[in-house]
């Protein structure tokens, strides 16, 4: 399969190319072998999305609701027909294996156009009846330019997340992908297009972050809405405070996962997995340290150590395969100083710890036990397959363990016990709750976080609001009263 984009950006309904622009290496992380190449936006490239998006905006959004929304659902479909090729094409980008990617993003990116374009034609405003007869309507409304921009562990899902609403809602976007994963959105953008979109309507530029930062600076920017780090985070969001622009922040985490003695071991093991191993855990709401109650300690390692022995590294193209490298180097060897950092603060470790020699950037899943609040494997974000097994005895002392974290992105707890679940999904300081499962994120539900993890939601009608806003209309039926 030829990989290689026609060209770097997708602006004004066509590929576009400006060789000047700073050389995108796009590397295949089974091989380490370059598949693609695309080139960063110029000035003169971010010129032409923003006077794209600013003119198509205009007539996008004088188009009804429902206008709107048949092309957000037939651009659904079309993803869905082409699944096994975005896969391919995701996995190309990412190194996820094919087995996740032909289920989990474009599907997951088609729910999302299906979901906001069904909500399309039924966004409205309220009417407010006031005393003497008056009364004040609200018109909501587009915001106007959005910019996008992405991580690259999800590239065809975040492209669709940020997109999909924010054009149900009449607004243009400008999407910049990670440059470690340019190429799934420019598929989406194609897809969008090829469904009736307006020309401008939805653009992919390339660039790093320097990119990022020109597109978030400009006058004509109305929202930014970012999924990355909280480093990063903090920057965009100080950038978009400047100009007082909206925004939407999904940044990282260290989520907890408690698990009680009453739990059903089997399921808690499973969602630990889910929590810790999918997409080689690349994943932002990761489950990252896992309480233990103690006991159930041992019969959980031993029952993880048994099922990680069915892990099937290898092409991750090859259907078979269930467990894929890392996306790059550099993050393969930031995963490895992590592991190391664990052993020599003390960690026992259980199973896993090795990067695998070749030329593909893998690494084991890892899983440490007896590791205590304060080591960094247990504070800091790895992105990466390293599951902490922390210990602990009471109900109080799990909660209180789980939320001393500057993030709040998610947070799961297994038990049998009804009321303890309920009790401790309240006391969770976490955006994204489970209880006897983690990391599901239908796009009927709010995804989000709070504390460090972010500002405003993904998905589900709340994402409406943060693609919109409400104007407020004083129709007076009376006489104006004035003291002179
Ligand atoms: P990153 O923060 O390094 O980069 C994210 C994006 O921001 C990239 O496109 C990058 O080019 C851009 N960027 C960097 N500096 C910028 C600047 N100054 N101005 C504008 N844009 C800038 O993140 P990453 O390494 O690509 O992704 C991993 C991180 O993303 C992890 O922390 C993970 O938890 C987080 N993440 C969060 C969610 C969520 O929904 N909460 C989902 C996926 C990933």
């Amino acid at each position: 399969m030829n990989i290689q984009p026609q060209a770097s950006h997708f602006i004004d309904g066509a590929y576009v190319e400006d060789t000047a622009g700073d050389k995108i290496d796009v590397i295949y992380p089974f091989t380490g072998k370059v598949v693609a190449t695309v080139h960063a936006a110029t000035p003169a490239i971010i010129e032409k999305a923003m006077e794209a998006a600013t003119r198509a905006q205009r007539e996008w959004a004088s188009w009804t609701g429902t206008e709107r929304g048949r092309v957000l659902r037939r651009a659904a479909d079309i993803m869905r027909e082409r699944n096994h090729d975005l896969s391919v094409l995701e996995t190309y980008d990412t190194g996820k294996p094919y087995q996740e990617t032909s289920v989990a993003d474009a599907t997951s990116g088609a729910d999302a156009l299906e979901y906001f374009g069904g909500l399309a034609g039924s966004l409205t405003g309220e009417h407010i009846q006031l005393g003497g007869g008056d009364f004040v309507y609200t018109r909501r409304e587009a915001l106007g330019v959005c910019v996008g921009i992405g991580a690259w562990n999800y590239p065809t899902q975040i492209a669709s997340w940020k997109g999909a609403p924010a054009l149900a809602c009449g607004n243009a976007m400008i999407f910049k992908p990670s440059e470690t994963t340019p190429l799934c959105a420019l598929k989406v953008a194609e897809v969008l297009h090829e469904a009736g979109a307006p020309a401008g309507v939805y653009n992919v530029v390339q660039g790093m972050g320097a990119v990022g930062a020109s597109l978030i600076n400009d006058p004509r920017v109305a929202k930014v809405s970012l999924t990355g780090s909280v480093p990063t985070g903090q920057k965009v969001y100080a950038a978009a405070a400047a100009g007082v622009r909206h925004v939407t922040m999904e940044l990282g985490g260290k989520s907890p996962i408690v698990i009680f003695d009453d739990a059903d071991v089997e399921n808690a093991v499973s969602g630990a997995i889910l929590g810790n191993f999918y997409s080689t855990g690349q994943v932002c709401s990761n489950g990252t340290r896992v309480f233990v109650q103690k006991g159930i300690k041992e019969q959980f390692l031993r029952r993880m150590t048994e099922r990680l022995k069915g892990v099937i590294m290898g092409d991750p193209q090859d259907e078979a395969t269930n467990f894929g490298p890392m996306v790059s180097a550099r993050q393969r060897d930031i995963v490895a100083g992590f592991i190391a950092k664990g052993i020599e603060e003390g960690a026992r470790l259980v199973t896993g710890g090795k990067v695998i020699d070749g030329d593909g950037y893998f690494i084991e899943p890892t899983v440490f036990a007896d590791v205590s609040d304060d080591m960094t494997i247990a504070t800091d974000e790895i992105f990466g397959p390293v599951l902490s097994v922390l210990d602990f005895e009471t109900e109080e002392e799990a909660l209180r363990r789980a939320n001393d974290t500057p993030f709040g992105l998610a947070a799961s707890v297994f038990t049998a016990d009804l009321t303890r679940a309920h009790r401790m999904v309240a006391g969770f300081e976490a955006g994204t709750c489970y209880i006897n499962t983690h990391n599901l994120a239908p796009v009927e539900a709010p995804f989000g976080g709070s504390k460090l993890s972010g500002v405003g939601r993904e998905n589900s009608k709340l994402a409406v609001d943060h693609y919109s806003e409400m104007k407020a209309v004083y129709v007076a039926m009376n006489d104006v009263e004035a003291p002179f």
